[in-house]
């Protein structure tokens, strides 16, 4: 579930009560009272508008709030060695690139990585 501007009148809508992910490509990302084949508010939240809000690296919305909190868990990611020079959003990347059963694999012939290794 995520949220999302509507590119013609800026309010946020939600992907899963829209055309989001079904849209034609390229077409632009509609809330459901400015989607032709909707036309209207579908009511399951207020209509608002998006002004404030941060768009995501994916182009998704999250409020100042939760922008701030992943901020915070990047920061602390920090100070795990290993994690330090790609972040969190980096682990996740390197994971979905190698695949999942990449990871599985991995861990199935090595030890459990230590975080904190003694000195
Ligand atoms: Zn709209």
């Amino acid at each position: 579930m995520s949220i999302f501007a509507c590119e013609r009148c800026g309010c946020v809508d939600n992907t899963a009560v829209t055309h989001y992910w079904t849209r034609k490509e390229g077409s632009p990302a509609l809330c459901s009272e400015c989607d032709p084949e909707i036309g209207k508010w579908h009511g399951r939240f207020p209509k608002q508008s998006a002004a404030g809000m941060v768009t995501t690296p994916d182009g998704f919305l999250i409020s100042p709030e939760e922008d701030a909190r992943s901020r915070q868990a990047e920061e602390a990611a920090k100070s795990v060695d290993g994690v330090k020079h790609i972040g969190l959003f980096g682990v996740a990347k390197h994971y979905f690139e190698m695949g999942w059963n990449y990871s599985a694999r991995w861990h199935a012939d090595k030890p459990l990585p230590r975080l904190n290794p003694p000195e």
